[in-house]
């Protein structure tokens, strides 16, 4: 089992004035930065492969892998997008390192771009999260003054721009090719991959989309090395990760813990359940995760311990629910959120999330039959790998996980339905 390690992302966030320039630099700021630009762009990319570093967005790509897709020659412009655009259900670990630690990402966005050969790097930024817009740009204008973006960085002979761009609230522009048309101007909505954004990306030019916090790690594994970052997590899933944890617990908050950490551990961090009212259900990773139990209390938060117990890491949201919570309800409010992001553009999604949605809103009012049941599953199993981007998949887990593990709880209110109709006929 994981223990809890010394702070590494997290460990400026309660410097006071943690997001400006100076308290940056006195904590060992942009020191990474003239290290990677000392070396060579292929020593960084192998020092990431050899880091073992996972995308922290949610589907756990190797970092290093992705950055080696970047083609060798400079044909055409190459860019460096962050996906900062947090929108899955109980996700709040990108915005507070944003608002806490701005210049780190700054640092990684500059060491990445170097490594791959972008010379201009967009953040893509979730438009609600003004306060955060703010503070990025005032970062950037920081980094500009003092020599650490713009022309011939701190005298390296490399040259990177950063643009701070906001999006307009819609889950879907998350999704990496969505959000390149979205930042090209046009209406966000997913792209046929193959090709993926390193050959064909924004403006059709090599791209690489990474989140925030993959990014915001790379100048730590610069300064302390592959086999540092490796001591920390799993062998297959190494380094820290931010989890935050909502809901019924004492303390929620964003907690930073080796992968592979389990939710009994989260827990006694953050102060225990709620009252101690009894667990019922958790996400692991955000709604679009198979939702746990507490039959998983001791599983490993990290890439392979999810899946093997039929979830997935995703974004390290834990959501917590105790035993006052209904599931189908639960289960429709997010069944709601998903039918208002679809996209729209395939059939899959865009019906079948409506008709869920119809479906469990008819359940928790009590106009349910049991039939309804297999009506659900039915449709989640025309949704799931028929869908165009992973959002439909997403779709179908609060549905299908809630009825796996709480079906009678389903039943119960189809049954007080029946009741009522066969109460009415007599
Ligand atoms: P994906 O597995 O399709 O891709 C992951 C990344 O690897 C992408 O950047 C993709 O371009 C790259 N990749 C994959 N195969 C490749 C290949 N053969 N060649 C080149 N590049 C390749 O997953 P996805 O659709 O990008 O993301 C799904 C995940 O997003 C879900 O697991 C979910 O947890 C997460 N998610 C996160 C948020 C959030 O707020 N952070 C919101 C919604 C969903
Ligand atoms: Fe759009 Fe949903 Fe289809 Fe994705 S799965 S392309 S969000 S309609």
């Amino acid at each position: 089992m994981a223990d809890p390690i010394t702070p590494v992302l997290t460990k400026r966030w309660l410097s006071p004035e943690s997001w400006r320039l100076a308290t940056y630099e006195r904590l060992e700021g942009y020191t990474a930065l003239r290290k990677a630009l000392a070396g060579t762009p292929e020593q960084l990319v192998t020092l990431i492969k050899n880091a073992g570093l996972r995308g922290r967005g949610g589907a756990g790509f190797p970092a290093g892998v992705k950055w080696s897709f970047m083609p060798p020659n400079e044909d055409k412009p190459h860019y460096l997008v962050i996906n900062a655009d947090e929108g899955e259900p109980g996700t709040c670990k990108d915005i507070p390192l944003m608002m806490a630690d701005p210049h780190s990402l700054i640092e990684g966005c500059v060491i990445a771009s170097y490594a791959m050969r972008s010379h201009h790097c967009f953040i893509y930024v979730r438009g609600e999260a003004l306060h955060c817009i703010r503070r990025l740009n005032a970062a950037v204008r920081e980094a500009y003054e003092a020599g650490y973006l713009g022309k011939n960085i701190v005298g390296s002979g490399f040259d990177l721009d950063i643009t701070v761009h906001a999006g307009a609230g819609a889950y879907i522009c998350g999704e990496e090719t969505a959000l390149l048309d979205s930042l090209e101007g046009r209406r966000g909505q997913p792209r046929l991959k193959p090709p993926f954004p390193a050959a064909a990306g924004l403006y059709a030019a090599p791209t690489t989309v990474n989140n925030v916090e993959t990014i915001a790690s790379a100048p730590y594994i610069v300064n302390a090395g592959a086999d540092w970052f490796r001591k920390m997590g799993s062998e297959k899933s190494p380094g820290p990760k931010i989890y935050s944890i909502s809901g019924h617990v004492t303390n929620p908050g964003q907690y930073e813990c080796p992968l592979g950490t389990t939710l009994r551990q989260l827990l006694d961090m953050a102060g225990g359940m709620k009252d101690g009212i009894p667990l019922k259900f958790w996400t692991p990773g955000g709604s679009s995760t198979p939702m746990f139990t507490a039959e998983h209390l001791d599983t490993p938060l990290d890439f392979e311990g999810a899946a093997e117990a039929g979830s997935m890491l995703g974004t390290t949201a834990v959501m917590v629910f105790n035993e006052t919570v209904s599931v189908p309800w639960a289960v429709m409010k997010w069944t709601q959120f998903y039918e208002h992001e679809s996209c729209g553009k395939c059939t899959p999604c865009r019906e079948g999330t409506y008709w869920l949605a119809q479906i469990l809103e008819r359940m928790v009012e009590g106009r349910g039959t049991e039939a309804d049941i297999d009506t659900l599953l039915d449709v989640c199993d025309n949704i799931l790998g028929r869908s165009f981007c992973a959002l439909g998949d997403g779709a179908v887990s609060p549905i299908t996980s809630g009825i796996k593990y709480f079906r009678d709880e389903f039943l119960a209110l189809c049954e007080s339905n029946k009741r009522e109709l066969v109460g009415a006929q007599a």
